[in-house]
């Protein structure tokens, strides 16, 4: 093939990037491309860190680019105009992108693709950003699964390709660089209104391996026994770049297996492989676990792929028809801004606000205590967190809100609430994180730093907001509404 575009979406990176690898191989010159959409930047959930980790990701690509003399085109506007109108000026012969599974993307796609088949330009798609593609990880009768034990345990069966390379890409002409024209990538989300306040994770290819040598080193080994505390830093940080695809989930997956020595093959339960010795068994339980994590994340793409309905809807039918009591404002807010009174959910929430990553476990406290404690609409929550988050991404972002407010795929067979007090006492034990985040609480001994109103006057003294809604009640009449439902 003479020119393919390939346009980069999700991937931002160049090594183990299976469309660009393609193109790599297959065409005498590959342009890259990246078009920023101007309705994804008008969107009412998006916000300031998840764009400027995109920006700083594109600064860097585009610089990873220009040292292989294919410089990276970067363009605004309206992908299904502006991608055809590149390859016909070109006269490129196909396009190459990896496939992104939301709904928002599949119809663009059909759209560029469609587009693209009036100009007579070959559009090829590819499956990259799982490990295991969503139509692939089916039921034997070819149904999707709903529940993530059975769907983790086919999962494990699959193989899982190595990372590739990073390719060789042919130094363009300079003159067909001229003709594909863009603009530089814009120096921060501010010019695109919308200023950063919060201090988020660098956005780059160097930086997601930092972060993953710097986790698998240290940490992985600790993983299922420390990840639940949230003062012990002792998770990834990844999800900023899976979710942008500075790091493949390949690249992932396989360095952990390097790391334990042991083929991660050993996970699944369908093959029986060599006896591990203690050591290995042990290291592969902390290492399993991380593992795990990565599997929800397939899973919930999984579940956007098969069932696009839940952006809107809740994923459990029984919850259609169900009108959530009226939302107070007040209360909204100062859940939002860390004024609840509850010390666990507002150290969670200031951290969100300030460094737009929030811990997993604090992120089903919050999430619960927004839709089981003060009775609001998941949606709402699942707005703001789209908004404040820099690893926003609606799969795992609705998956997480659906699973906590009982509307989506929790298989357990009760009716889960978090209590913040005891989840505070067990998570943060001498209220280190609470400290870090809630500097009016820092002076205070545990374990009242978790609940300083048993001492009013005491917690009105630190300039502590009293709590704003009254957690029994709540969760009473979350049992009365919700919990019938959920239970079916
Ligand atoms: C209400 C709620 C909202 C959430 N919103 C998002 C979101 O918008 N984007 C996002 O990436 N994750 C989301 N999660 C999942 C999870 O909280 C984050 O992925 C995790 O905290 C990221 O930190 P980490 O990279 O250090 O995770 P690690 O513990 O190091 O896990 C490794 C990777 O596994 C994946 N992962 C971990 N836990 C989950 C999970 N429960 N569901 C899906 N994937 C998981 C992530 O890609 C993560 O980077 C949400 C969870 C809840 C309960």
């Amino acid at each position: 093939m003479g020119i393919v575009l390939h346009w980069f979406r999700r991937d931002l990176r160049l090594a183990d990037n299976t469309a660009l690898a393609a193109a790599a191989r297959d065409a005498d010159h590959v342009v890259p491309v990246f078009v920023l959409d101007p309705r994804i930047l008008a969107a009412d959930d998006i916000g300031a860190p998840r764009v400027s980790f995109l920006l700083e990701a594109l600064r860097s690509l585009a610089a990873d680019l220009d040292k292989t003399g294919a410089p990276l085109v970067f363009l605004r506007g309206d992908p299904e105009k502006e991608i055809p109108r590149l390859a016909r000026s070109l006269g490129a012969d196909a396009v190459h992108a990896n496939v992104d599974y939301s709904p928002y993307s599949r119809a663009r796609d059909a759209r560029v693709r469609e587009a693209l088949g009036k100009e007579r330009v070959a559009w090829r798609e590819f499956h990259d950003q799982l490990l295991v593609a969503p139509e692939l990880c089916v039921k034997d009768d070819g149904l999707p699964y709903t529940v993530f034990t059975p769907f983790a345990r086919r999962w494990r069966t699959f193989e899982k390709r190595p990372p590739l390379p990073r390719p060789r890409l042919a130094r363009l002409d300079p003159s067909l660089v001229t003709r594909a024209g863009g603009g530089p990538v814009p120096a921060s989300s501010a010019e695109l209104g919308l200023p950063l306040e919060a201090e988020i994770e660098p956005g780059s290819e160097k930086q997601a391996r930092r972060r993953l040598d710097a986790f698998v080193e240290a940490k992985l080994l600790r993983y299922k026994t420390e990840r639940d505390f949230p003062g012990l830093e002792s998770t990834s940080h990844l999800s900023p770049h899976l979710k942008f695809g500075t790091i493949s989930p390949r690249a992932i997956y396989h360095r952990v297996g390097e790391a334990i020595g042991a083929d991660l093959a050993g996970l699944d339960p369908s093959k029986p492989g060599k006896p591990l010795s203690q050591a290995q068994g042990e290291r592969l339980r902390e290492a399993g676990s991380f593992l795990n994590e990565i599997i929800w994340r397939e899973f919930y793409q999984a579940v956007l792929f098969h069932f696009p309905h839940v952006v809107h809807r809740p994923f459990q039918e029984r919850f259609v028809g169900f009108r959530w009591p009226k939302a107070d404002p007040a209360h909204v807010a100062a859940w939002r801004d860390g004024l609840t009174g509850f010390p666990i959910v507002d150290a969670a929430m200031r951290q969100l606000a300030r460094t737009g990553w929030m811990h997993n476990r604090l992120r089903m406290v919050t999430a619960m205590f927004l839709t089981k404690t003060m009775l609001v609409d998941w949606r709402i929550g699942e707005r703001i967190f789209m908004q404040r988050l820099v690893d926003g991404d609606v799969a795992s972002n609705n998956g997480g809100w659906q699973w906590s407010s009982s509307t989506g795929t929790d298989a357990a067979p009760y009716f889960r609430i978090f209590n913040p007090l005891s989840q505070s006492l067990k998570f943060d034990p001498d209220g280190a994180f609470i400290r870090a985040w809630v500097p009016e609480l820092r002076e205070l001994p545990s374990p009242l730093v978790h609940s300083p109103d048993d001492e009013p006057l005491r917690r009105a003294a630190c300039g502590y907001p009293a709590p704003v809604v009254d957690y029994a009640a709540g969760r009473a009449r979350a049992l009365e509404l919700l919990a019938p439902l959920a239970k079916g």
